[in-house]
């Protein structure tokens, strides 16, 4: 069967190959020097434009001058999100060094597995977490740990705010073009389509064809009035997600946005500088749809700024989105547009998007093909193009893509890198998403399924090999498996773990067992790991003659009969 591959409806752009930081501070729109670019929402304090490129400067400079950091280094960034943040990432790579961003909510165990895999020589750290950091970098190269907050210096030793408010600004490092196809700026953990957390690696270009890829989907289609202005963002996505390191870190540097930075999420707080801020657009995922759905207290805010909402990460069904745009139009009399896009941490991360001139077709798709994208729909068992349907759209198929926002692989991981792309004879390589999907004659993508084993938890990953292989060292655990089950009432995949217990553990009260598991297993994981679908016993755990764990019969267990709990 001949391969039939999907393009982009739009031109090709012409994709920069300038690196990211000489790219963002570029100003191709004009932002003025005294816009303040990063609020914090509670305290109000900011940093203008121009704030953000000095105190970049100073801080790059601080950090090569007090503690030695070098081209090429590895430097890890675990801190909640604060207007620290993007200047400590910028000063990072534009220092020629390479940003390994680590989820706030990591335990000390699951750190070091990241620090180890990103082989990090320095971590910056907030001060609320240093603690964590300190019991992590035991057994890994990380030389220093650097405070990232603080407007003195903690025990003798500046913080990155100190260094940035108190060095005199440093020259930035420059990638020359032939590297920027190359040269990492970030390292981002995901699961990819199986196995443990890997490194993503993101090319300096990677991310700065995505900048132009989004806004040209956004400011590129459609007549003025429906283009979303983006003045004002409200920034709870954690900045160290790829969406939230994009979509506010970056995007908002080149599109003068002014970012309301939100440590976390409360929904008070969001909806308090909804008002205040008046955004036009809110970025969101599913979870939080569902929170202005429900939530009684979002009528007693004024929320009609509000024209766009756009939904990524996980899935958000047609009902919710309904549903948000109806409430919109009762309380506040509104035309909200409710849009999500798909994409991954490999796509840097937009691989889909909606044109603003379609939103007639908004309902349950994820929009199109990217700009300077392909896309290809393969039947995963046969390795061949999906058949196209007498109306033109296509049968379901895994999707392949390529494009200049596709990364290059996983850091320091062949073995891993080879097995996520096919590769064509001629040396082409597919990134192979490990999601189901279809596109119709038009060139509108939905996505059906998901085959990788990973979950998502309010857009957050949740492994399930990092679960199974701590479930099995329960005392009372003999054999794990544990799936995603979708909880329609809080919009969100919740995981779910089913375990063969051992014989000692057979004759007690089931309930306690369960219990005793949560109790000894949430200590160790970050809380959006936790096994809220619940824990299920079996007598044994479906597996494949290779020992595989066969998750799709976990899943069809979840949706047939009730499992014993
Ligand atoms: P991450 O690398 O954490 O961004 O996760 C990427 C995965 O999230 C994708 O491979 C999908 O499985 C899922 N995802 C992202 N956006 C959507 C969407 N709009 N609809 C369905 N799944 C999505």
């Amino acid at each position: 069967m001949s391969t039939k591959i999907h393009r982009s409806p739009y031109q090709d752009l012409d994709i920069i190959s300038e690196d990211l930081i000489t790219y963002l501070f570029s100003n191709p729109l004009n932002t003025p020097q005294d816009r303040p670019i990063y609020i914090d929402a509670l305290s109000e304090k900011q940093y203008t434009y121009g704030d953000v490129i000095q105190r970049t400067r100073s801080l790059a400079h601080g950090l090569q001058q007090t503690f030695g950091v070098r081209k090429d280094d590895v430097v890890a960034l675990f801190s909640p999100n604060s207007i620290e943040y993007p200047i400590a990432c910028f000063s990072i790579v534009g220092s020629g060094c390479v940003l390994a961003p680590t989820s706030a909510a990591l335990t000390a165990l699951e750190l070091n597995a990241q620090l180890k895999t990103s082989g990090a020589r320095f971590i910056i750290v907030h001060s609320s977490l240093l603690e964590t950091a300190r019991k992590a970098v035991k057994g890994t190269v990380v030389e220093k740990i650097i405070l990232l907050n603080g407007a003195s210096p903690v025990d003798g030793q500046p913080t990155c705010e100190y260094i940035a408010s108190t060095f005199t600004p440093g020259t930035l490092t420059t990638v020359s073009t032939a590297e920027v196809t190359r040269k990492p700026t970030f390292i981002c953990f995901s699961s990819g389509t199986s196995g443990p957390a890997k490194g993503v690696i993101s090319t300096h270009q990677n991310i700065t064809a995505n900048l132009q890829q989004w806004k040209a989907l956004v400011l590129g289609t459609g007549s003025p009035s429906q283009r979303p202005q983006r003045q004002t963002a409200i920034a709870f996505l954690p900045f160290s997600h790829i969406y939230g390191l994009n979509l506010f870190m970056c995007q908002c540097m080149i599109w003068g946005t002014s970012v309301i930075v939100m440590s976390k999420f409360d929904l008070d707080t969001y909806l308090r500088c909804i008002e205040k801020y008046k955004p036009d657009e809110l970025s969101v995922v599913p979870p939080i749809a569902l929170l202005l759905v429900k939530e009684e207290r979002v009528s007693k805010y004024d929320l009609s700024s509000v024209k766009r909402i756009f939904s990524a990460a996980a899935p958000l069904t047609s009902e919710l989105s309904s549903a948000l745009e109806a409430r919109f139009k009762n309380i506040w009399q509104t035309e909200v547009m409710c849009t999500q896009s798909w994409g991954l941490t490999e796509t840097s991360p937009l691989a889909t998007a909606f044109p603003n001139d379609r939103m007639d077709k908004r309902d349950a798709n994820v929009g199109v093909i990217a700009h300077n994208m392909e896309f290809r729909f393969v039947d995963p068992e046969s390795m061949t193009d999906v058949a196209t349907n007498p109306d033109g759209s296509t049968q379901p198929g895994e999707i392949w893509c390529r494009g200049p926002n596709v990364t290059p692989g996983y850091f320091n991981n062949e073995e891993a890198t080879n097995s996520a792309f096919f590769t064509e004879p001629d040396g082409t390589k597919w990134f192979r998403t490990g999601d189901i999907g279809t596109i119709d004659k038009e060139g509108f993508v939905t996505i059906q399924d998901r085959i990788k084993e990973m979950i998502k938890y309010k857009g957050l990953q949740v492994i399930p090999s990092e679960l199974e292989g701590k479930l099995v060292d329960h005392p009372d655990i003999e054999d794990a498996g544990v799936v995603g089950m979708w909880a329609e009432e809080r919009a969100t995949e919740l995981p779910v773990a089913f375990v063969v217990l051992r014989q000692q553990a057979k004759s007690k009260d089931l309930k306690t067992v369960t219990e005793g598991i949560n109790a000894w297993l949430n200590p160790k994981i970050a809380n959006h790991k936790r096994l809220r679908g619940g824990i299920f016993v079996l007598d044994q755990i479906p597996k494949s003659p290779s020992g595989k764990i066969l998750r799709r019969q976990l899943k069809d267990l979840l949706k047939s009969k009730k499992p014993r709990a």
